[in-house]
C-alpha cells in the first residue's frame, strides 16, 4: 500500500501545479492502493471523497510542493478516521474492574488477556485476576495459566464446561481477595456462529463487564469488518485490539473497522511475548499505513514555523533591499527552532545545492549570533558601515576574530543575492529563506 500511495502522490512531486485531472488520477490510485490492502471498499471511497474534498479546498494547487501537501491531506484524513484520541479503558467506580475479552477463535484473545493483566499491573498497578472462560479446550486453559504464571497473576478456573459461572464466581472471588480487575478471557470459533455469541452475550448480561475489548487480527483483511460488526451488533463493544502486528500487514483492516463500527481502536499487540503490547497511536498507524513518516512530519514542521505575516514582510525586505543583520539573525533563530537543518534542505526546490554547500549545522550559527549580538543597532541595520575599528572591537567584544567577521559579512551578502533569486518562490519557499 505505502508504495502505491507513493507512487500516487510521487507523480504530482515536481509538478508546479495540480490541476484537477491530476488530482482525480491521485485520488483514484489511492483508492485502488487502499482496496489492495484490504480496506473495504465503502470505506475506501468515503475516504477518499473525503480527501479529494480537502484538497480541491485547499491551498494546494498554489503550494510549492504539492505532492507533500496532497500527502499531508490524506495523512491528517486518516488519523481522523482511525480517532485523533486516545482512549483509555474504563475502570469501575466500585472495584472489582470487569473486562471482557471477545473474538473469533486464533485472534489472539488469550495471549492479550495475559498481555492486558501484565500492563495494568506493571503500567497502573492494578492488582488483576484472569478467569478462564474458554471452558472446551483443557489446552486453553494451560495456556492462560502458564502466561498468566510469567507475570505472576493468578487464574479463576474450574473443572466443569460453563463459561459464565467461571465468569461470575471469578468476579466473585476478585472481590474476597480485593482484588481491583478481574480480565475474563472467552472461547471464540473460526468463525462467527449463534452459539458463540450466545455465550459472549451471556457472559455480558451476567457480569456487566465496564470494558469489552474486540481482539482482531490485524492480519485478516476485509473479513475483519465483517466479524467486528457481527461482534458488535452482538455486545456493543467498547474498544478495539488489533493483534499481530508485528507481522507484515499494513493495518488496513483497522481503518476500515474504525470507519464501519465506530469504536476506538484501544491497543496494539505486536508478538508473542507478553510485553509485546502498545496503547494505539492512530497517528503512528496512519504513517505506517501510508510508510510516510518522514514526508510528514518535515511538512508539519515547516508548517509549525512558517508564519505567512513574517514571510510577507520579509519578502518586502528582500525585493527593496532592506534585508540587515537583524532580520538575519531572527532567520536564524527560525532556521534552529525547525531542528535538523539538513531535513530541511530537501524542502526547498532549487535551493537545496546552494544550502548543502553552506554545510549548515547548530554550531555554524554560534559565531554569527556572538558577532551580531555585539554590533550596535546602527550597524545591524546597516552592515555597510562597519569598517575596519568597527570589526576589530566587534571581534573582541563576541570573542571571534576579523576573519569571522569578514565572512560572515560576505555570507550575508551573498545570501541577500540567493534571496533575491529564491523571492520568485511560492509560499513555503519564501518561508524558507533565509536559510543561508
Ligand atoms: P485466541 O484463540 O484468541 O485465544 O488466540 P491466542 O492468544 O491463543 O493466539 C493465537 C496465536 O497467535 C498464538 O500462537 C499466539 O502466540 C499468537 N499471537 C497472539 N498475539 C500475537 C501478536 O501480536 N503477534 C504475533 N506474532 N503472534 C501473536
Ligand atoms: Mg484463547
Amino acid at each position: 500500500l505505502s508504495s502505491k500511495i507513493e507512487s500516487a502522490v510521487q507523480s504530482l512531486k515536481g509538478q508546479a501545479r495540480i490541476t484537477d485531472v491530476n488530482i482525480a488520477e491521485t485520488v483514484r490510485e489511492i483508492r485502488r492502493a487502499l482496496l489492495d490492502a484490504d480496506v473495504n471498499l465503502e470505506v475506501a471511497r468515503r475516504f477518499t471523497d473525503e480527501v479529494k474534498e480537502r484538497v480541491m479546498g485547499s491551498d494546494v494547487l498554489n503550494s510549492v510542493n504539492p505532492g507533500q501537501q496532497f500527502t499531508k491531506i490524506v495523512y491528517d484524513e486518516m488519523v481522523k478516521i482511525l480517532g485523533e484520541e486516545r482512549s483509555d479503558i474504563a475502570v469501575a467506580h466500585q472495584p472489582p474492574t470487569v473486562i471482557l475479552i471477545a473474538g473469533l477463535q486464533g485472534s489472539g484473545k488469550t495471549t492479550f488477556s495475559a498481555k492486558l493483566a501484565r500492563y495494568l499491573k506493571q503500567e497502573n498497578n492494578r492488582n488483576p485476576i484472569l478467569a478462564a472462560a474458554d471452558v472446551y479446550r483443557p489446552a486453553a486453559i494451560d495456556q492462560l495459566k502458564t502466561l498468566a504464571g510469567e507475570i505472576d497473576v493468578p487464574v479463576y478456573s474450574i473443572e466443569q464446561k460453563d463459561a459464565v459461572r467461571v465468569a461470575k464466581e471469578a468476579v466473585s472471588m476478585a472481590k474476597s481477595l480485593a482484588l481491583d480487575t478481574v480480565i475474563i478471557d472467552t472461547a471464540g470459533r473460526l468463525h462467527v456462529d449463534e452459539k458463540m455469541m450466545d455465550e459472549v452475550a451471556e457472559i455480558k448480561s451476567s457480569v456487566e463487564p465496564d470494558e469489552i475489548l474486540f481482539i482482531v487480527d490485524a492480519m485478516t483483511g476485509q473479513d475483519a469488518v465483517n466479524t467486528a460488526k457481527a461482534f458488535n451488533e452482538t455486545i456493543d463493544f467498547d474498544g478495539v485490539v488489533l493483534t499481530k502486528m508485528d507481522g507484515d500487514t499494513r493495518g488496513g483492516a483497522a481503518l476500515s473497522i474504525r470507519s464501519v463500527v465506530e469504536k476506538p481502536i484501544k491497543f496494539m499487540s505486536t508478538g508473542e511475548k507478553l510485553d509485546a503490547l502498545s496503547p494505539f497511536y492512530p497517528d503512528r498507524l496512519a504513517q505506517r499505513i501510508l510508510g510516510m513518516g518522514d514526508v510528514v512530519s518535515l511538512v508539519e514542521k515547516a508548517q509549525q514555523e512558517y508564519d505567512e505575516k513574517q514571510a510577507k514582510k520579509l519578502q518586502e525586505k528582500i525585493t527593496s533591499d532592506k534585508f540587515d543583520l537583524v532580520d538575519f539573525y531572527d532567520q536564524i533563530q527560525k532556521i534552529k527552532k525547525m531542528g535538523d537543518i539538513s531535513d530541511l534542505v530537501g524542502m526547498i526546490p532549487g535551493a537545496g545545492k546552494a544550502v548543502e554547500d553552506a554545510d549548515l549545522s547548530e554550531d555554524t550559527f554560534k559565531p554569527i549570533e556572538a558577532i551580531i549580538n555585539s554590533m550596535t543597532p546602527e550597524e545591524r541595520h546597516n552592515p555597510e558601515i562597519l569598517n575596519g575599528t568597527r570589526r576589530r572591537r566587534i571581534a573582541k567584544g563576541s570573542g571571534t576574530s576579523v576573519r569571522e567577521i569578514n565572512q560572515l559579512i560576505k555570507q550575508f551578502d551573498q545570501m541577500k543575492k540567493m534571496m533575491k533569486s529564491m523571492s520568485k518562490m511560492g509560499k513555503m519557499g519564501q518561508a524558507m529563506q533565509g536559510l543561508k
